[in-house]
């Protein structure tokens, strides 16, 4: 604590957050399980632990530390945990690049080893990211999902919904990466736009249009419309297939478009979502032609073993040799393909474990969730409609969640462990007990593993306490955040899960937040190098003016553009806040305040109304996570009302001294306390030094959110009157070339009612100021006429000077609506247009006077003094 004189000049943002970061405590973060308080839990994202903290991030988690401190300071309980979703497919890619390695070059066990040790590494890093934006975690709530704690649970969670019918293990055609070498869920399918060829050729006298030659040897059927009169000889008959000479049927159905190609489709298992569907309608062959790795497979004869793409262009080439290829146009497609590396997705049939999608029950629990913005749940109402296939759960990957199951190798019966032996790698252990029906002591352990949302879905469920029996004590959540491109992913499973695991909605609140887009206003990509990096924000501006960027960028849930100039800005209003708060401070340690001293000046009284309609709009605006609208608030409270006109008034008055000055440092210290504590979410290092030096060392993350209110009517009235007045006089000292301090004479303010303004608008505007309220008496006169010598000129030429002198020589009256014509050497002549203006000046009671109006007020400036 440094006395007020003594508190730098400027706002040294590296020094100040530096210090606080290492005096504020973990502890006062925590959760308390005990607590009387009402419980505001939040349903953190865990991130991927990449190592990098990106911005995208760090909006989210702006939004969430907002709303974190606001809820504590409304005596909220509050739990802000922080999760790490470890496992995937991000972490083994890597993994496999710094060391050189393929997955297959290590035992399973060393090569998590390996992922466990990077994604350490990993966390330590984005941590710190986290602490230096000042985020008020909940330490003692982090969650690491590949820590046996937590997939622990998601086991649990698995052999619960194993138990309840909501897990199964099925043959079913599965979205396949080849590349990856693992099943993936259709909410982990990305689409392009691609340019592919269509082939025609002839099968059997039919001709068939196809962009995927390959899979002529997973073919399975021919398919028509039943109305195309092509092909109504066709009905009831077998084709051979072309090259591979195996039969398939030939089926009708309304599905297939006259239209497109000739009209006539084959089917094979499988080329797209639709062959699925005829797949299962038509109760067809099921016929395998590429694997796991992307290869034909030995029903493709001698392609066996190429790649799709080789088999492409051999079966293409074939069929020009067999001169059955009859032409190939080019086609713009949309392709399936692959989140993590673009491959395009085969859909290949598959033993997979399957969650049961329930799409009333996710709809129901979706409709019982109040979702901000509001119009995100139509998002979640479309992807559920769509909803086709159950989850694809299992991955063939190996940093994952093990599938807790075992097979008997005698039987084939499946067996689980106890619950009470989670977690567990059943490829590393055996069941301690023999097969119950068959007795056999062989087993297979589940090579599988889970997909990584089966661990994050449950992140709302861990951290409200499940253990497996029932409703957990702290559920549901009082908020999710999260951004709106994992609405169909993380918002989707957790609702799916919650409602089978507990019968319940997750979370009360759902908050959604929008995308950060670049300065050009394009995603951020590293092949456009517009990629913003959070800890090149904290090392310029620090962390108070990126989170206030946050705030400010858009409303909650639009996508927003990262721009340095509101960086800029969010510095300046800090340095402005400084200067604002350290002349405050000065003022204070003058002399001491007292707090019972009566606000009585109509310029104090004029303040508190709108700090307390400031108060009012910012907390409203908490409550419903529109930070933007609250900063904003805050802002113009701050800069216009309380600095730009209020300190303008007051300040000649805090240097009497009057009675009155008192009143003055009251209101003073009452707007710097509110305003400290209303920044406090959005700007925790800066609030915090202002409160501090304002308060002898209090902390204003300990204080209850502002709640001051104040009504005055009259003041509010007479008071804006003041405040535009003031406003009005001081421009027209700008527009007449004069200096704000400079002395002004006599200045009559004719308003409805006299205000008493404890001199505070004499000492502001250096004048001698009157207000009255009876009507201005004025005369004018004319003082001046100015000519227009362009219009003169041409037509009067030499008599230009006579005319101007019969225009002087007008009465005011006849200046101010000129005759049509004027007397000139005897001879009656028009006056032109616009050849002169008049100008006025006012006298009143004697001396001249400047007259403005402010609204329906009338000003008299007597100018010099
Ligand atoms: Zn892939
Ligand atoms: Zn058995």
């Amino acid at each position: 604590m440094v006395s007020s004189d003594q508190l730098p000049k400027n706002y040294d943002f590296a020094e100040v957050e530096e210090r606080w970061r290492g005096t504020w405590r973990d502890e006062d973060h925590y959760f308390d399980r005990n607590s009387e308080k009402p419980q505001f839990v939040i349903d953190t994202p865990p991130p991927y632990p990449t190592g990098n903290f990106h911005i995208g991030n760090a909006l989210n988690w702006c939004y969430i530390d907002f709303f974190a401190r606001y809820k504590r300071m409304k005596g909220f309980n509050v739990m802000f945990p922080q999760g790490w979703d470890c496992h995937g497919l991000p972490t083994e890619v890597k993994v496999e690049e710094l060391n050189h390695i393929t997955k297959n070059d290590v035992s399973r066990e060393e090569f998590r080893r390996m992922c466990r040790e990077l994604t350490e590494k990993n966390i330590t890093q984005m941590r710190l990211t986290l602490r230096k934006m000042a985020f008020s975690t909940d330490w003692s709530n982090e969650y690491i999902t590949m820590k046996p704690d937590y997939y622990g649970k998601t086991q649990l969670s698995f052999l619960r919904m194993l138990k309840n019918g909501y897990i199964y293990q099925s043959e079913h055609p599965v979205n396949y990466c080849s590349r990856c070498e693992t099943a993936i869920a259709f909410a982990e399918v990305a689409y392009e736009d691609r340019e592919t060829q269509l082939n025609y050729f002839d099968f059997g006298g039919v001709e068939i249009a196809t962009t995927r030659p390959e899979l002529l040897a997973a073919c399975v059927a021919l398919a028509v419309h039943p109305e195309d009169e092509r092909y109504h000889s066709l009905k009831g008959r077998k084709m051979k297939v072309p090259i591979f000479g195996h039969e398939v049927p030939v089926i009708q159905d309304t599905a297939v478009d006259p239209a497109f190609g000739s009209g006539a489709v084959m089917i094979c298992t499988f080329g797209d979502k639709q062959d699925v569907h005829w797949w299962k309608q038509h109760n067809l062959a099921l016929r395998k032609a590429i694997d796991r790795q992307g290869k034909m497979t030995e029903i493709a004869d001698t392609y066996q073993g190429m790649t799709a793409a080789e088999c492409r262009t051999a079966i293409l080439a074939d069929m020009k040799s067999l001169n059955i290829l009859n032409r190939q146009e080019r086609l713009a497609q949309r392709v399936g393909t692959c989140w993590r590396c673009k491959t395009p997705i085969e859909i290949l049939s598959e033993r997979q474990w399957f969650v049961r999608i329930k799409p009333d029950e996710i709809q129901k629990a979706a409709h019982q969730i109040t979702w901000y913005p509001e119009h995100m749940l139509r998002r979640m109402e479309n992807w559920i409609e769509q909803m086709e296939w159950d989850w694809c759960i299992s991955r063939q990957r190996i940093f994952a969640t093990p599938i807790p199951v075992w097979f008997c190798a005698k039987c084939g019966d499946m067996i689980t462990p106890d619950e009470k032996d989670l977690p567990v790698d059943p490829t590393l252990v055996q069941p301690d007990h023999a097969c119950p029906r068959c007795g056999g002591n062989d087993f297979i352990g589940e090579a599988d593993v889970l997909d990584t949302w089966m661990d994050s879905s449950i992140s709302v469920l861990k951290v409200t306490g499940w253990d497996g029996k029932g409703v957990p004590p702290f559920f549901p959540a009082q908020i999710r955040p999260q951004g709106h491109d994992i609405i169909r992913t993380w918002a989707f499973y957790t609702i799916l899960r919650s409602v089978a695991l507990t019968g319940q909605k997750p979370w009360d609140e759902i908050l959604v937040n929008g995308m950060v887009l670049g300065e050009d206003g394009f995603k951020m990509s590293k092949s456009r190098g517009n990629i913003i990096v959070p800890e090149e924000i904290l090392l310029k501006y620090g962390a108070d003016a990126l989170r206030q960027w946050a705030a400010m960028g858009a409303a909650t849930g639009s996508d927003i553009m990262f721009s340095w100039n509101d960086v800029v800005a969010a510095s300046r209003f800090q340095t402005k806040m400084w200067n604002i708060a350290r002349f405050v401070m000065i003022q204070l340690e003058k002399e001491g305040f007292d707090k019972n001293v009566p606000v009585t000046a109509l310029a104090d009284r004029w303040l508190l109304v709108h700090l307390s309609d400031t108060i009012q709009a910012v907390s409203d605006a908490m409550e419903c996570y529109q930070f933007d609208v609250a900063l904003k608030a805050i802002r113009e409270f701050a800069w216009d009302t309380l600095a730009d006109n209020y300190i303008e008034l007051v300040k000649g008055r805090l240097y009497t001294g009057n009675e009155s000055r008192k009143s003055a440092l009251l209101v003073l210290s009452t707007a710097l306390d509110s305003l400290c504590r209303m920044l406090a979410p959005f700007t925790p290092y800066f609030a915090e030094e202002c409160y501090t030096n304002l308060n002898k060392g209090a902390s204003v993350h300990s204080q209850p959110w502002v709640s001051f209110t104040y009504d005055d009517e009259t003041a509010r009235n007479e008071g804006n009157l003041l405040v535009q007045v003031v406003a009005g006089v001081r421009k027209y000292k700008h527009d007449s070339g004069l200096a704000l301090n400079a002395p002004l004479g006599r200045v009559t303010i004719y308003a409805p009612h006299t205000v008493n303004d404890e001199g505070d608008t004499g000492r502001t505007l250096n004048a001698d100021v009157h207000w009255r309220t009876d009507a201005a008496q004025l005369d004018r006169a004319v003082t001046d006429i100015s000519f227009n010598r362009a219009v003169i000129g041409p037509v009067f030429r030499k008599q230009a000077q006579e005319f101007m002198a019969a225009v002087r020589a007008l009465s005011p009256d006849q200046l101010e609506n000129p005759p049509k014509t004027i007397l000139l050497e005897g001879n009656e002549v028009e006056i032109p247009e616009n050849a002169f203006t008049p100008k006025f000046s006012y006298i009143e009671e004697g001396a001249k006077v400047d007259v403005i109006t402010v609204g329906d007020v009338i000003v008299t400036i007597v100018k010099s003094a």
